[in-house]
């Protein structure tokens, strides 16, 4: 049917390529485009002969858009699917611009140098897209990304009105190292070391990091600590769901990586503020991560699951309503599939859904546009195809 460009070549971009390839109908060609080409190839020659995707490579650097769209431009891609980093959104959907090339992501802007990130800055793109007559479709992950597709689908079927949402994301697997992060670091310590936030009664309300836990039990994966983090879903939901009051988001983590975290944090390594060091400038939060362990290696070692879901509570027929809609994804089997754990396999799955429902033309709308203002449906059935089945519950435990 087309071919799609992923940008990026890490563990999410490493599941969706996967899947591309196992889905050749829809991905008859796909280009790896990525900084670091050997990992590009290395992908390549053990995709190649196992799949009727014809596969192709580039290095590029993605923040310069002169160079990346002279890429798409010479690979002619029907979709980008951007699995690189945050900071590269802006220049990737200005080289689709320039390209007239749909785009995909699965986190939204962050500028490098202040860890805090928000629609806006994608948002100020939705004429020139829609002029364009081309879609970016913006958070295509797991959260954001099928939490909104969730609330797409609860809206659509169960509810006149949603009140309340509750998402959940829970992480039971262990890797069995003290301290390690399930996806990129910097950015997954950028996320949890931030203030606390969420939406109520038309406005938000800050908290200090960690400062809201709760105790879950969690299908399949039992009890829980979590806690409530600011999460960028909560933005484009609150804006795009009638009726809703309130969206939180919680998310679970064990004592040993808050303690870690927070010696971490004291020390003061999880800082974004350049240091000098022997005479170079270091930042400590990318030092960290170079010292880490890399996540793409957790996936041997993870056993568990993952339950990532959302609550509502809203009203049908003047009737109030309960409903969680949730996945559980086992490491080990993500693991056998994919050779990733179950984090990278969560977001990786949604991605090539996305870009499959721009590529086949399920999904048309030109413009900038967040994933829960499509029709859920055919989303919903292809998570169910691909790998991420969805279970419903009517009278789901509620968080206080
Ligand atoms: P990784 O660090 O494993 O991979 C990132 C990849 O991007 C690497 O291959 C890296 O290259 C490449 N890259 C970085 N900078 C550039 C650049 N300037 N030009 C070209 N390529 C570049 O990250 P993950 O796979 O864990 O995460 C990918 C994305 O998915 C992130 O944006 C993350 O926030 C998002 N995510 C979303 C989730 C969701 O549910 N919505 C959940 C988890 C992650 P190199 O190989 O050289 O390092």
């Amino acid at each position: 049917m087309g071919k799609v460009m992923v940008i990026g070549c890490g563990g999410v971009a490493g599941v969706a390529i996967r899947k591309c390839c196992a889905n050749s109908q829809v991905f008859e060609e796909l280009c790896i485009a990525s900084r670091t080409l050997s990992k590009c190839d290395a992908l390549k020659s053990e995709l190649e002969g196992t799949t009727g995707t014809k596969i192709t490579t580039a290095q590029v650097d993605a923040g310069n858009v002169e160079e990346l769209t002279a890429l798409i431009k010479r690979e002619k891609p029907q979709v980008v699917l951007n699995l690189a980093l945050p900071y590269q959104d802006l220049a990737i959907m200005e080289a689709c611009l320039a390209a007239k090339t749909h785009y995909v992501d699965t986190a939204n802007y962050e500028p490098e140098d202040t860890a805090k990130f928000e629609y806006k800055w994608q948002w100020a793109y939705r004429e020139k897209f829609e002029k364009a007559g081309i879609t970016a479709l913006l958070g295509s992950g797991f959260d954001p990304g099928v939490t909104g597709v969730y609330s797409a689908y609860a809206l659509k079927h169960y509810f006149d009105e949603i009140n309340y949402i509750d998402i959940l994301d829970c992480n039971g697997g262990e890797h069995g190292y003290p301290f390690a992060t399930n996806f990129n670091p910097e950015i997954n310590i950028r996320e949890v070391s931030a203030k606390g936030s969420y939406w109520e009664d038309g406005q938000w309300v800050e908290t200090e990091p960690m400062e809201i836990k709760r105790v879950y039990n969690f299908p399949e994966v039992g009890e829980k600590d979590m806690y409530l983090l600011h999460h960028e879903e909560l933005e484009s939901l609150a804006l795009n769901i009638p009726g809703i009051k309130r969206i939180r988001f919680f998310m679970t983590f064990g004592q040993s990586y808050l303690t870690h975290l927070k010696c971490l944090e004291n020390v003061g390594m999880t800082s974004i503020e350049p240091i000098l060091y022997e005479g170079k400038e270091i930042v400590p939060l990318q030092f960290l991560k170079a010292v880490l362990p890399d996540p793409a290696s957790l996936g041997p070692r993870t056993k568990g699951k993952t339950n990532i879901g959302c609550i509502f509570i809203g009203k049908k027929d003047g009737k109030e309503q309960k409903l969680y809609i949730y996945n559980v994804c086992d490491h080990q089997e993500c693991y056998k599939e994919t050779g990733s754990q179950a984090v990278s396999y969560t977001t990786g799955v949604p991605a090539m859904v996305g870009a499959m429902m721009l590529m086949n033309g399920t999904w048309n709308k030109p413009g900038v546009h967040n994933i829960e203002e499509f029709d859920p449906d055919p989303f919903m059935d292809a998570l169910n195809q691909w790998g991420l089945p969805y279970q419903i519950s009517h009278d789901p435990c509620l968080v206080e």
